[in-house]
């Protein structure tokens, strides 16, 4: 490793000792950067990495409410904004017991360059609370999110932070808060949340913009083999906002989805699974996965099991950080899997990453992959600051060709660096290089 390189991340450790899932996010990008180090001196001089890894502010609050039972609760509220060389920070906002500095941390981290991939001026930061709204009623739900902005609304606006959605946080709970935002300022700014319901100037698309953005990067990489998705048998972890869309998309294409998930289980249905079930399940009902096979002949729950043990050609990790172990990947290739396509934001442990390049399966890194949500985020401002609504039509379109500009990219720089079909390596480079140039255009700042 480049000695400038193993020198930050040693001060980085020793500043941030408990933080390992934003040292594992930043530990993957710097290991990209050996090439780009070795020919641009500029990076070590104008301390690009020290500057890259030192989020620019970080906000932590209390958030009390009252639940139904009239008992005070309190958790606690965090909004980073790691870097805005790009743009305004823009990320979304996790509500879910983990929650914690760390996880926002590395969240913001991959949502830099994520960004950057997109090609659209938006910086990178994340945030969220360790508020679980699952068990928990509407007017709970309500409630928490009315205290969280009563707090956050001091940090947002559209040319300085624009949150959005994550695991916990849906166009219901962005509905909530931006009713909270235009009751405490007065203001109608549209542009200061995405991912709004479409009657609050939400856009088309963007519910199910993450899950068919990496169904799209995904049918760019498996044509770089002369492959498609047509007739192939998929596998999709989690049952989420993500995890519904690719599985809806990659069926749409001609994949046989068998197996999805949640925290409990996951259901493996061999004729394919029905996805309305699912979306009534988890969209209307809120319901667990463990209720599917009650509805659908055939299929069967398979409690606290991953869906990596079932056969497939092709496996998107739709749920949480690091859910991919080594002993998943080994499965995966023993039952002849040929690509892993990460919608969720680095679901494969590192370990995982490499077994699977070493016996040439495709990998695509959420930062490149899942960048589909960010992207018709983006869109979501560009409509809103235009007064404009696109139709289904031209945001799935646009979706399309950012998706497959970002796979270009990570097939140029990967190339160029002769690391072919690296495309963890290939997103690290494009993403960061935008960034780099942008921090030391500023100057010292
Ligand atoms: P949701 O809250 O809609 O869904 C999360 C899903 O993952 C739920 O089904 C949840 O089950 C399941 N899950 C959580 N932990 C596990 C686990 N250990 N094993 C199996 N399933 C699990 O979140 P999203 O779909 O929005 O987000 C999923 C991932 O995608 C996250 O990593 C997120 O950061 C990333 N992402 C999301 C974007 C978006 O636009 N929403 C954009 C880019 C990335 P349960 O209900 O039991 O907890």
């Amino acid at each position: 490793m480049n000695p400038y390189v193993s020198k930050t991340l040693d001060t980085l450790q020793a500043r941030n000792p408990a933080q390992s899932l934003f040292l594992q996010a930043v530990t993957e990008v710097f290991e990209s950067l050996d090439p780009i180090l070795a020919e641009t001196p500029d990076v070590e001089a104008y301390s690009i990495l020290e500057r890259i890894t030192e989020p620019e502010r970080q906000v932590m609050f209390r958030v009390s409410w009252v639940d139904d039972a009239g008992r005070i609760q309190v958790n606690r509220g965090y909004r980073v904004g790691f870097s805005s060389a790009l743009g305004p920070y823009k990320g979304g906002m996790r509500f879910h017991p983990t929650v914690r500095l760390d996880v926002v941390k590395f969240l913001a981290f991959e949502q830099i360059f994520k960004n950057s991939l997109t090609g659209l001026g938006i910086g990178g930061g994340k945030g969220g609370s360790d508020f679980d709204p699952r068990g928990r009623s509407d007017s709970e739900v309500m409630r928490f999110c009315q205290a969280f902005m009563t707090e956050l609304h001091h940090f947002v606006g559209e040319n300085t932070d624009v949150p959005a959605g994550d695991i916990g946080v849906g166009a219901r709970e962005i509905g909530y808060l931006f009713g909270q935002y235009k009751r405490l300022t007065k203001r109608h700014d549209r542009g200061v949340l995405t991912g709004k319901p479409v009657g609050l100037g939400g856009s088309l698309v963007r519910k199910e913009a993450t899950g068919y953005g990496a169904v799209y990067f995904a049918t760019e990489m498996l044509a770089t083999r002369g492959e498609t998705l047509e007739g192939k048998t998929v596998v999709v972890s989690g049952s989420g906002n993500v995890a519904l869309y690719c599985a809806r998309k990659a069926q749409a294409l001609g994949a046989t989805v068998v197996a999805m998930s949640d925290s409990q289980g996951s259901i493996h249905d061999p004729a394919g699974i029905d996805l309305d079930i699912v979306a009534a399940l988890k969209e209307v009902e809120r319901a667990r996965i463990s209720e599917y096979p009650k509805r659908r002949n055939g299929s069967k729950f398979l409690p606290e099991e991953k869906v990596y043990s079932i056969r497939c050609d092709v496996a998107f990790p739709c749920a949480t950080q690091n859910e991919l172990t080594l002993a998943d990947a080994r499965m995966l290739l023993d039952n002849g899997c040929i690509a892993v396509i990460e919608g969720a934001n680095m679901p494969t442990e590192p370990d995982a990453i490499a077994a699977l390049g070493k016996k040439n399966a495709l990998f695509a890194p959420g930062k490149a992959a899942n960048a589909g949500g960010v992207a018709v985020s983006a869109l979501e401002m560009q409509q809103n600051a235009s007064l404009q609504s696109w139709n289904f039509k031209q945001v799935d379109q646009r979706l399309k060709e950012i998706m497959a500009g970002i796979h270009s990219d990570c097939v140029y720089y990967s190339g160029k660096y002769n690391r072919p079909e690296d495309y963890v390596f290939g997103a690290n480079v494009a993403g960061f290089l935008k960034v780099a140039n942008a921090i030391q255009a500023y100057g010292v700042t």
